[in-house]
């Protein structure tokens, strides 16, 4: 999955996610991504998240939409996200074998992002070019 946060000079903020689903997947599955509050949620009013990973558990944990009310709740988007992926991880105690990330952005325009497992990485980007230091987005638990 690719997922996108973008806010613009006035604040606003908007979201896009694009997938290939997952390997082997039957056919007809509907992952996380084309789900609004799953895959991606945008409140304008707080900020945006998206998400990776295995899809199931990010719609059973309406996933984006839940780290969009962390952030609400007062969480920065970096609690946000490590809240979120531990809230997932610990409803599947018997299995930290699968990978689930999210993204997130709020309304001041900061940014967090966290999974817990390897291979993930997120960039951010102003207008003037600067590309914040992409080792800091590689985080493992
Ligand atoms: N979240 C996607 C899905 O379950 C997989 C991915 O992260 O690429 O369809």
């Amino acid at each position: 999955t690719i997922g996108m946060l973008a806010i613009d000079k006035n604040g606003d903020i908007a979201g896009g996610c694009t997938t290939s689903g997952m390997a082997y997947k039957m056919a007809g599955r509907v992952g996380d991504s084309p789900i609004i509050g799953a895959g991606l949620f945008v409140d304008n009013e707080v900020g945006g998240a998206t998400a990776t990973g295995v899809g199931e558990e990010v719609v059973r944990t309406v996933g984006s939409f839940l780290i969009v009310e962390l952030m609400r709740q007062g969480k920065s988007p970096q609690e946000a996200c490590e809240e979120g992926v531990k809230r997932i991880m610990a409803k599947n105690k018997e299995r930290n074998d699968f990978q689930i990330g999210f993204i997130a952005i709020n309304k001041k325009g900061e940014t967090g992002g966290y999974c817990i497992q390897p291979g993930f990485s997120y960039r951010t980007y102003s207008g003037e070019g600067h590309v914040n230091n992409p080792s800091d987005s590689f985080l493992k638990a």
